[in-house]
């Protein structure tokens, strides 16, 4: 009797444990109404290596601390216990930490991490874009009139007067490409949040970037992060526990795939050419990416608390290098990104080719595809 006991608790134990490291215990029950999570609970985790090995991903675990997954192009790094990825090179934050099953010896990740980080990383081709060529671009220079931002008064460094300035370089470089660039503000004006996403919605853009410079209490504090707004019923970067607040679906989350590749590619490149320290791709719900109708990012763009970082910031060459890397950031996001015309498109000529009314074109329809492959298109991201 005593050790049918000992069975069934030790059988009831193992149920508990298996759940507890399969979903995260958080307001269990609340499940997403976004149509564009394609997950079925918020907590659900998956794991890794099951995740990976589609893409021929070896995995091993070191010193105790990283799981590091690699195939013939891509190396990733999950930190266990952090919320912390290296990929290829560059941080991004993950919604939740990492998590070890210690009697398995494998390791979870959070579903939404997997269908809105990992996935765009790895298949950047599935996804799509919303700026064609000679497309509009909105920048928003943070801050302005009696909103100055941050300051270094020991250097006569303001927010607002540096993001105006990186703000019209960056018009001009983007112009030279024939894209359409508008600035959110082009003199010393405060404009509220909702007004320059009103402004960018009105003209239709197509990619919206706000431009910040950072502070913190911390004097040591430095480099460069880009933000994307926060996904729905998950918490920001700087929390682990979602907030009944968190639930909310708002316009910007129909792009987070397009957000977390465009931010992604723009902190990679703008670390890369300044040599600073990346402080990764996060998320927040700042107001300003709340209501933008197209891919949205906001980078912060080194810190003017920090003296030398400051003394950097105020520099010619920073500034040319920082928004060329912000340029080719850009780039680099439409270059691997399908566009959503040449999709419908390309479907379309998948349905004539089906009902025999055209054979396949010789040369491919999609350069960066190749041969247009159906079932490719139709897993595309929204
Ligand atoms: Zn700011």
């Amino acid at each position: 009797m005593l050790l049918k006991q000992w069975r069934f608790l030790a059988i009831f134990a193992c149920i508990i444990n298996w759940g507890g490291l399969n979903s995260y215990v958080l307001n269990a029950g609340r499940r997403l109404t976004n149509k564009y999570s394609s997950y079925r609970d918020v907590y659900k985790t998956e794991d890794i290596e099951n995740v990976l090995k589609c893409y021929n991903f070896r995995c091993v675990y070191e010193d105790g601390k990283y799981f590091r997954c690699f195939n013939c192009t891509h190396h990733i790094a999950f930190i266990v216990e952090s919320k912390e990825m290296i990929f290829d090179g560059t941080k991004l934050f993950l919604t939740r930490p990492v998590v070890k099953n210690p009697r398995q010896n494998r390791f979870f990740v959070a579903a939404v991490d997997v269908e809105k980080i990992l996935k765009p990383l790895l298949e950047p081709e599935k996804i799509k874009k919303y700026l064609p060529n000679g497309g509009c671009i909105v920048i928003d220079a943070g801050h302005g009139g009696m909103a100055e931002g941050a300051k270094n008064s020991r250097l006569n460094l303001v927010e607002k007067r540096l993001t105006l300035n990186t703000a019209r370089a960056l018009q001009t470089a983007l112009s030279k490409l024939g894209y359409r660039v508008f600035l959110t503000r082009d003199s010393d004006v405060d404009l509220s949040l909702e007004r320059r996403g009103q402004w960018a919605n009105k003209l239709k853009a197509q990619l919206f970037v706000s431009l910040h410079y950072n502070a913190a209490e911390s004097v040591q504090a430095r480099g460069i992060e880009t933000f994307t707004y926060t996904f729905a019923s998950h918490p920001s970067t700087d929390r682990t526990k979602a907030l009944v607040s968190d639930g909310s679906t708002e316009i910007n989350n129909r792009f987070d795939v397009q957000n977390t590749y465009l931010a992604y590619c723009i902190q990679k490149s703008v670390t890369i050419r300044l040599g600073s320290i990346d402080r990764g791709v996060r998320r927040a719900r700042f107001g300003v990416l709340r209501h933008i109708h197209c891919p949205a990012v906001l980078i912060e763009c080194g810190f003017l608390s920090n003296d030398d970082e400051a003394k950097r910031i105020a520099t010619s060459i920073y500034q040319e290098k920082l928004v060329s890397s912000i340029v080719e950031g850009i780039q680099r996001y439409v270059h691997n990104t399908i566009m959503r015309t040449a999709v419908v498109q390309s479907t379309q000529v998948l349905k004539n080719f089906q009902n025999k009314k055209l054979s396949l074109p010789k040369r491919p329809l999609l350069k960066s595809q190749g041969k247009p492959n159906k079932q490719a298109l139709l897993n595309a991201y929204p």
